[in-house]
């Protein structure tokens, strides 16, 4: 079914164009709202972590907002973010890349931005570089303590004592030098933030060298309706505050990098019942093997909209808790919660997802012949319960 680049609403989406697939809804003002909010709290350089949604109508807006540092883990990314952001500057985060594909970004994608955890790695990356002073070698390190649904830590990560051998190894090498961390998708904890800036002060302190760009990495958490969070302007305030203890008046660059937080509220998920029995049980056109993969993982709990098949919304206060199937035929295909839904849903409602932005569609499948990759601009921007506004700190409309 081909769907129009635009809409209106997703109401009238479903009005005019009844989808059968699940469809991704984009909302361009909803994106350029959280790029305010971030701006207005964050003081350093704001960058976009591409993993978290790499399509092309997201990247490019995010240019166009100002937004010029993209954080890419492949070759795939780099050139996606080329084409869309030809002025954009690439930090290629991944601390483990093939020669091939340094050689490649360094040669043919202007690549000066490139992330280690080891001497290995460290010694890959000079052999194609070769000391060229633009070049910027950004150290990975790790310590015991972030709080996050998702921890990264086991990965990636030099402990404190190679991050100071690292950067005095770059340093001596002739490059630009960097530290970065992560403290973890859906970091649940502000003050993680502090502890690893005040961690990186000690190891810049250490290796006694200078420090070109301190990258705070992503992290930053999304509202979802189970989370209990502090509001975002804490986590800004955090990362904010350890900078100006330790790193005022030097002239290393602050740089944040997030994906979820940055991207979620700016997608919502439209699906569509296939199917209603009695239990109450549904079964959805998408489900983990598409956009709901993280519900593997956690139970995380989205914003829901239910409309009928005419494209009007359904206030009615008549609740009950719903199994959610997804259209595989495998047995896992199910959201990890029972969602509050309308009694009356019916075959051919909608139902629309929020907070579905980051790690929605990125890491959909085509499993069993089911895809979950169309996208949508709407011109609305999307209404989210109140205690999604009150952690992005938006005042609530007086009931
Ligand atoms: C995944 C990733 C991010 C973004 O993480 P979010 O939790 O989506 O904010 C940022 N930096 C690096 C290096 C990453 O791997």
């Amino acid at each position: 079914m081909a769907l129009p680049h635009q809409t209106s609403s997703v109401s009238d989406l479903i009005a005019q164009h009844s989808p059968t697939q699940p469809i991704y809804c984009f909302s361009p003002v909803a994106l350029q709202r959280q790029v305010d909010r971030f701006s207005d709290l964050f003081a350093g350089t704001m960058g976009y972590a591409v993993k978290s949604n790499p399509d092309p109508r997201i990247i490019r807006a995010l240019g166009s907002m100002g937004v010029t540092s993209f954080d890419v883990a492949s070759l795939n990314e780099v050139k996606s973010v080329k084409r869309a952001v030809p002025n954009a500057r690439l930090l290629y985060d991944n601390p483990v890349k093939s020669a091939e594909e340094i050689q490649i970004a360094y040669n043919d994608y202007e690549v000066q931005v490139f992330a280690l955890d080891d001497l290995i790695e460290l010694e890959k990356i000079h052999a194609i570089t070769k000391g060229d002073p633009s070049v910027m070698m950004v150290v990975r390190f790790k310590i015991e303590d972030a709080d996050a649904v998702y921890d990264l830590s086991t990965k990636f990560g030099a402990d404190s004592d190679t991050a100071v051998a690292l950067l005095q190894r770059a340093n001596q090498l002739g490059y630009r030098l960097a530290l970065t961390f992560h403290v973890g998708s859906q970091c649940t904890r502000a003050n993680s933030y502090a502890n690893y800036i005040d961690e990186a002060a000690n190891i810049v302190k250490r290796a006694n060298v200078n420090l070109a760009m301190l990258n705070v990495g992503g992290g930053i958490p999304s509202p979802y309706l189970e989370a209990q969070l502090p509001k975002l302007a804490q986590f800004f305030d955090e990362i904010n505050t350890g900078w100006n203890q330790h790193f005022a008046g030097t002239k290393t660059e602050l740089v944040c990098e997030p994906g979820r937080g940055l991207v979620d509220t700016c997608v919502t998920l439209l699906t569509k019942v296939k199917h209603r029995r009695e239990e109450p049980v549904v079964y959805l056109n998408d489900g983990v093997y598409g956009g709901f993969m993280e519900q593997i993982f956690s139970p995380i709990e989205h914003p829901v909209v239910h409309y009928k098949a005419d494209g009007s919304a359904v206030t009615s206060s008549d609740k009950s808790a719903f199994t959610v199937f997804g259209p595989t035929c495998d047995s896992i295909d199910k959201l990890y919660y029972q969602p509050e839904l309308n009694s009356s849903i019916a075959e051919g409602d909608y139902l629309e997802w929020g907070l579905m932005g980051g790690y929605g569609s990125a890491t959909a499948t085509v499993f069993n012949g089911f895809e979950s990759n169309q996208y949508i601009t709407v011109d609305e921007a999307f209404d989210y319960p109140s205690a999604v506004n009150e952690m992005l700190g938006e005042q609530n409309e007086p009931a």
